[in-house]
């Protein structure tokens, strides 16, 4: 792959509205991502790896529970930093980002959320640090964008209850020491539960054959009577409510994420349009070159204020579930459009390893569908905008 030269677009000096501290957590994850992610990450991607080798750089750069408190192990950042955090990464990877994501707003985020002070105690510290890495089972097989109707389900045996069930298209999966775990319980209220590897019954067969994300480990979850103990259900929050909670949280880092491997994409086309030489001028001459880059810089500044506003919300803790809907579902567009349109302009270099365009591309695929596809979210701002329920 091509040495990493990426410079950031900021077109609209957002810089201005970031604080120092701001800053220094975006750079120090930039120089990170440089470091040792670029030049190890299209392989991973070719082999269909997680390269587990950046465990310990990721809870350095404080993406495992960026705005969890200290005490529990996590930065405790404010929500414009994580989604700085999450930009850089998936400027890198946007499976590198999911599987921060999914340990930060997926796993830690419900535990200390929803979970009560043992709960928080025994797992915060492991998970911020790396040590112990977590799932997150709502998605089976029969159940994805509807996921109230999942049949997964857990009975009191009195002193344990009883796990069964199947969750798929989970995210770390293969290698995680917990997974929080969404069931019904005897009369049909959803609850979370953490269950843990090596306890009978529950297994983690990896899927294989993605196009998409195949630096990120994707797998299922299996229940099969799976004795859970009674202390590992979080009581704080239950309902489809508590899973939806996590979401948003996760869904907010989404839409800075999405603005990363945009940036990227548009960087290398930028970069290439002036080096290839086509017809005796630089492509990036052509109108119709120029046109491109042009719609992608306007897109990815739009986007960048969508996000840093949002944040500017969620920091008040005024944001709502639509609003960060949105921008999942705008950013993740955005970043799709431009790696496609970008991919193009580098025409047959386009689909090769030795540019990040194509694997962006393709990852954005998932991200596109995961934690909401884009009709569900454009239902959710039709609903929200007419209060006509039309998911079904
Ligand atoms: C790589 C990857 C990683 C993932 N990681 C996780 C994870 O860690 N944890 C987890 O729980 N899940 C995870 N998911 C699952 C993901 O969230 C689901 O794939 C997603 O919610 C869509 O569900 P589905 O695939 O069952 O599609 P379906 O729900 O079957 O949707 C199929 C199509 O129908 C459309 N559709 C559905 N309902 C409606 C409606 N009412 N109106 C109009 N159109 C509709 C959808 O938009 C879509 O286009 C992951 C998925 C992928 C691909």
């Amino acid at each position: 792959m091509k040495p990493d030269l990426f410079e950031a677009p900021d077109y609209y000096n957002l810089d201005e509205l970031l604080t120092e501290e701001h800053k220094l957590v975006r750079d120090a994850a930039r120089e990170w991502v440089k470091r040792d992610v670029s030049p190890i990450i299209e392989d991973a991607a070719q082999k269909a790896e997680f390269p587990k080798s950046i465990i310990g750089g990721l809870a350095e750069i404080g993406a495992f529970g960026p705005y969890i408190p200290e005490e529990y192990g996590g930065a405790g950042l404010d929500q414009i930093s994580y989604g700085l955090i999450m930009q850089e990464i998936e400027r890198g990877d946007s499976g590198v980002r999911s599987t921060a994501s999914v340990q930060s707003s997926l796993v830690m985020y419900p535990i200390w959320k929803y979970g009560n002070e043992e709960q928080r105690q025994k797992y915060l510290p492991k998970l911020a640090s790396g040590e112990w890495m977590g799932s997150f089972g709502l998605t089976e097989p029969d159940h994805g964008s509807n996921p109230g109707g999942m049949t997964t389900n857990y009975k009191d045996m009195g002193d344990h209850y009883l796990l069964n069930g199947a969750k798929m298209w989970i995210s770390n999966s293969p290698f995680c020491q917990v997974a929080v775990v969404w069931a019904k319980n005897e009369e049909g209220r959803i609850h979370g539960l953490i269950v843990e590897r090596g306890m009978e019954g529950f297994s983690t067969p990896e899927t294989h054959n993605k196009w998409s994300l195949r630096a990120s480990a994707t797998g299922e979850l299996i229940f099969d009577n799976v004795k859970v103990p009674k202390e590992n259900l979080l009581p704080n929050k239950s309902g489809l409510g508590a899973p939806l909670g996590c979401l948003d949280s996760a869904r907010y880092g989404i839409a800075w994420g999405a603005i990363g491997a945009a940036m990227d994409c548009y960087d290398t086309a930028l970069r290439y349009s002036k080096e290839r030489i086509q017809f005796g001028k630089p492509i990036g001459q052509f109108q119709l070159q120029q046109k491109k880059l042009a719609e992608m810089i306007t897109e990815i500044t739009k986007a960048q204020l969508l996000a840093w506003r949002l944040g500017v919300m969620r920091e008040k803790g005024t944001a709502t579930s639509a609003q960060i809907s949105m921008a999942k579902r705008n950013n993740v567009d955005m970043a799709l459009t431009i790696a496609r349109d970008a991919r193009q302009m580098l025409g047959g270099m386009g689909i090769s390893g030795e540019y990040s365009i194509m694997r962006h591309m393709m990852n954005l695929e998932s991200v596109v569908t995961y934690e909401g596809t884009h009709d569900i979210h454009l239902l959710i701002t039709g609903l929200d905008v007419t209060g006509l329920n039309a998911f079904k």
